[in-house]
C-alpha cells in the first residue's frame, strides 16, 4: 500500500506575513492626512518625543504616516514609489471625507442659522 500520506499536507500559513495582513497596520485614514497636509507648519505641533516609536518619533512621513528610526532611513523613505505614490495621492483632489459621504447620502451639515423653535 501506499498512496498519499495525509499528514503530508501542511497548510500554508497565508497570515503570517506582514504585508498579508497590512490592513491591521493601515494608517490613519486619506482625509486625516490630507487635513494634517493643509495645516501650516506654525499650526502644527511639533513631533513630540515618544520611546515607544522609532526614533522617539522624531523622524515622520507626514503623507505615509510613519515614522522612522533615523533621518537616513527617512530619507531613504521618501525616495520609494510607496511614499511617491502616496504624495502624488495627496496632491490630487481632495480624498473622499465621511463629509463628502454625508452630502452625497442628502444629509448636508447642520444649518447653524437661528433656531426658529426655542425650547
Ligand atoms: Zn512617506
Amino acid at each position: 500500500m501506499g498512496g498519499k500520506c495525509p499528514h503530508r499536507h501542511v497548510k500554508k500559513r497565508r497570515y503570517s506575513h506582514k504585508t498579508a495582513r497590512r490592513t491591521k497596520f493601515e494608517l490613519k485614514g486619506d482625509d486625516m492626512v490630507y487635513a494634517q497636509l493643509n495645516i501650516t507648519d506654525q499650526e502644527r505641533p511639533s513631533l513630540p518625543l515618544d520611546e515607544d516609536l522609532p526614533g522617539m518619533g522624531q523622524y515622520y512621513c507626514l503623507h505615509c504616516d510613519r515614522y522612522f528610526s533615523n533621518i537616513a532611513v527617512r530619507d531613504e523613505h521618501f525616495k520609494t514609489k510607496r511614499h511617491k505614490k502616496r504624495v502624488k495621492q495627496m496632491m490630487g483632489p481632495a480624498p473622499h471625507t465621511q463629509l463628502d459621504a454625508d452630502l452625497a447620502a442628502g444629509m448636508g451639515m447642520p444649518d447653524n442659522g437661528p433656531k426658529l423653535m426655542s425650547m
